[in-house]
């Protein structure tokens, strides 16, 4: 970093969070963002880098110490006891390689990772008591969401009632797949309403709506991919996963468990290359820890899951064309 004072830092960083902030509030409030996300990206990075300078800068309200947006809306509140966590991201390989090293000295030997797609939607909470879904949440803050159980209903992939008995609870992503979303922004261009900038915001628009009946009409999809507190004899992601899509949950089919970053890199240049293909959006690639010990042990910070990182896809400048809507990805 070039030479800059502790004055100089901390007016920069104040100015960087008044900024985020709004760009935070248009993004997860509004579901209308007013800058691309690799914009927002970079201020952030900046922010991070100033504060790891000057530690002393760090504010416990600065947008680097919490989880998405402002919760101050009309859905009833939902405790999340265990926290919704953001993720922490990497934006070349050899940042990856970094974490990798990261990881093997905390865990003191080479780990295996369940490598995933970085799936672009919001995060979703499903709650079962006794096999029948009670609760749908959204993460929030991460530690209260927004109680959408009346909308998850009319989301076809979402098992209301599971063939076992469980009491437990899945987390995973809430999308809107290419095709339903050209079609939302065709309909809406039609009435002459604003279209949603990107699938993730159309999907946050339509999941989050007090009418449930508006999230009927959206087609909305899920992929789960995460057992919040699996049942013994489950001890690593990718059995959890395999578990989840018995049990009915619609689980990306696209994971894989890989133990080295040359396998680990050949997956993300597959993907890279396949990501325009898809049906749905996808804005990176996952990596975590496959063994859940390992996973516990490691624990969290404040914001992020030590134990997993998202490597996220460079923008590209390709416009492709969907349905008549010009697609930029
Ligand atoms: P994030 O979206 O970068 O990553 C964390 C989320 O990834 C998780 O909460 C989960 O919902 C999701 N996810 C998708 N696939 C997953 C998988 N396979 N396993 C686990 N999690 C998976 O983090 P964030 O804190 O929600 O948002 C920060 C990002 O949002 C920024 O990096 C930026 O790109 C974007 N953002 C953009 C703007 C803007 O104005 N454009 C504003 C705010 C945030």
């Amino acid at each position: 970093m070039a030479e800059i004072t502790l004055d100089e830092a901390k007016k920069e960083a104040a100015s960087l969070r008044t900024q985020l902030n709004e760009w935070a509030d248009a993004y997860y409030s509004k579901d209308a963002p007013e800058v691309e996300d690799n914009v927002y990206d970079q201020s952030y990075n900046r922010l991070l880098e100033l504060e790891k300078e000057f530690p002393e800068i760090v504010t416990p309200d600065s947008i680097t110490q919490r989880v998405g947006g402002q919760i101050d809306n009309d859905f009833t509140k939902v405790e999340h006891p265990i926290p919704m966590l953001s993720m922490g991201d990497v934006f070349s390989k050899e940042e990856l390689k970094e974490f990798d090293q990261r990881m093997q000295k905390l865990v003191g030997h080479p780990v295996e990772y369940n490598v995933e797609l970085k799936i672009d939607g919001l995060s979703l909470s499903l709650e079962y008591e006794n096999g029948k879904l009670v609760r749908a949440s959204t993460r929030g803050n991460g530690y209260v969401g927004e109680d959408v159980t009346a909308n998850a209903h009319y989301i076809a992939d979402i098992p209301q009632t599971l063939p076992e008995p469980l009491t437990t609870e899945v987390r995973g992503e809430c999308y809107m797949g290419k095709e339903a979303f050209a079609k939302l922004n065709e309909e809406r261009e039609e009435q002459g309403l604003s279209v949603f900038a990107n699938p993730r915001n159309a999907a946050a628009g339509s999941l989050r709506q007090l009418d449930p009946k508006v999230t009927k009409k959206r087609q909305l999809s899920t992929f789960i991919y995460t057992w919040v507190n699996p049942p013994e004899g489950i001890t690593s992601q990718h059995q959890a996963i395999e578990r989840m899509h018995e049990l009915g949950f619609h689980t990306n089919e696209t994971g894989r468990k890989l133990a080295t970053l040359d396998e680990i890199f050949d997956f993300i240049d597959e993907y890279t290359a396949k990501r325009n293909s898809l049906t749905y959006g996808i804005d990176g690639i996952v990596l975590k820890i496959d063994d859940l010990n390992i996973e516990q042990e490691l624990g969290n910070t404040v914001k992020v899951p030590r134990w997993e990182i998202a490597y996220k896809f460079p923008p590209e400048e390709q416009e492709t064309i969907v349905r008549d809507i010009v697609w930029t990805v």
